[in-house]
């Protein structure tokens, strides 16, 4: 630990010296299956052989110009993105927060285009969306905000999986412009929405010319077993913003546009230095590519169902587990009491788990998971839960 850092982290002993496809090896070269990638964002896992070798090449060409310039790498990227998503358009930053400050930008234009003069945008409780002021105040978690006031305004906030919470506010407030949900809410414990509800707001704002914007920051680039969590719904949203898996590790984050939101930013709206920079965007058409050519969203969701049939076998009658919640390999395993502890007890037995809102063990592994790869994840998982609740 070092006096020098800012101590924002509560950071574990363990330092990771290397790692290689779903394995990382600590300094002392214990060996532990990755099943949190980073927070889901190393989800090709670790040198990747394709990736590493378009970065060294990139590396060895040119890192940086500027958005003052052309980017072919950035075009591509934005055309392979758009054909895969059905977007049109695609705004590149850095994270998943500036990705969201983005769609909150877009959301703010679209309402005073639309006459209004001090727009809303509908969020939900329990959401995460970043650490910036205002992804800060669209979240809805006070432990993220607190001490952080005055938050940003113009945030309506509405329950999760309330379809009928949303309609209320849209017979009430004229001054909302969009909503901003997750498909799947990642920190809150990876809570998963009934069917129809990404479907049912997507109609709700067709009917009110609201722009429907979606954070896969979590969910998205394949985790849920489709490339994009929407598809799930046969839907398209007008904003979709990525970040984590869009490019395994090298820093990148996205905001896609379609339909009524697609030509909202003019030069001078926006912008970013780092954006998009060629060495970023190469990363993320490997990622892309490799994505699409090994299928992992189909991959993710038979490793996945795989997974939550051994975890059923394994706590299905426990009075102890509250619930175990999984989509593709998203997966949360709710406990009944907090259980911090967890994490250390899998670090013992040579796996990386992280315990979200305090009594949900979360499970995101590769998505180049084998069968093999996941009995073994699956049996060291019941092991640390079993250690902890035996304990
Ligand atoms: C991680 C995350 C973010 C923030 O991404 P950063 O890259 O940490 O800024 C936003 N939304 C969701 C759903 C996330 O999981």
């Amino acid at each position: 630990m070092s006096d020098h850092l800012v101590n924002a982290y509560q950071s574990l002993p363990v330092s990771f010296a290397r790692g290689d496809g779903c394995y990382l090896w600590d300094d002392a070269g214990k060996q532990y299956l990755d099943a949190l990638c980073g927070i889901a964002v190393t989800s090709l896992g670790h040198n990747f052989p394709p990736l590493t070798a378009a970065l060294q090449e990139q590396a060895a060409s040119l890192l940086h110009t500027s958005n003052l310039y052309t980017i072919p790498w950035q075009q591509q990227l934005a055309e392979r993105l758009c054909a895969a998503a059905g977007m049109e358009r695609v705004f590149f930053g850095n994270s998943g927060a500036e990705a969201n400050e983005a769609a909150i930008k877009l959301a703010r234009l679209h309402g005073h285009a639309r006459g209004i003069e001090s727009p809303q945008i509908v969020v939900m409780q329990g959401a995460f969306h970043g650490r910036t002021m205002a992804t800060l105040s669209a979240t809805g978690n006070r432990k993220v905000q607190a001490g952080f006031e005055p938050l940003v305004g113009g945030f309506v906030r509405a329950p999760y999986n309330d379809v009928a919470a949303i309609d209320a506010i849209a017979g009430n407030n004229r001054k909302v412009a969009a909503v901003l949900v997750e498909p799947v809410q990642g920190e809150a414990g990876i809570v998963i929405p009934d069917a129809g509800y990404l479907a049912a707001l997507r109609r709700i704002c067709d009917d009110r010319g609201w722009l429907l914007m979606l954070d896969e920051i979590q969910c998205g680039m394949a985790r849920s077993g489709k490339l994009f969590a929407f598809e799930h719904e046969g839907i398209r949203p007008d904003v979709m913003t990525l970040a984590k898996a869009l490019g395994n590790g090298v820093p990148i984050g996205a905001c896609l546009t379609a339909g009524p939101a697609a030509g909202l930013i003019r030069p001078g709206h926006h912008g970013s230095t780092f954006g998009g920079n060629p060495l970023a965007c190469r990363a993320a058409l490997v990622v892309l590519e490799a994505i699409l050519d090994g299928d992992l969203a189909a991959n993710a969701a038979a490793r996945g169902g795989e997974l939550r049939a051994q975890l059923e076998a394994a706590f299905g009658d426990d009075e102890r587990v509250a619930e175990i919640r999984q989509l593709g390999l998203l997966i949360g395993v709710e406990l009944r009491d907090p259980c911090g502890d967890i994490v250390r007890l899998a670090l013992e037995r040579g796996l990386l788990v992280n315990v979200t809102a305090q009594k949900v063990v979360r499970v995101l592994p590769p998505l180049i998971l084998d069968a093999a790869q996941t009995a073994e994840l699956g049996d060291r998982l019941i092991d640390s839960i079993n250690a902890f609740m035996d304990n």
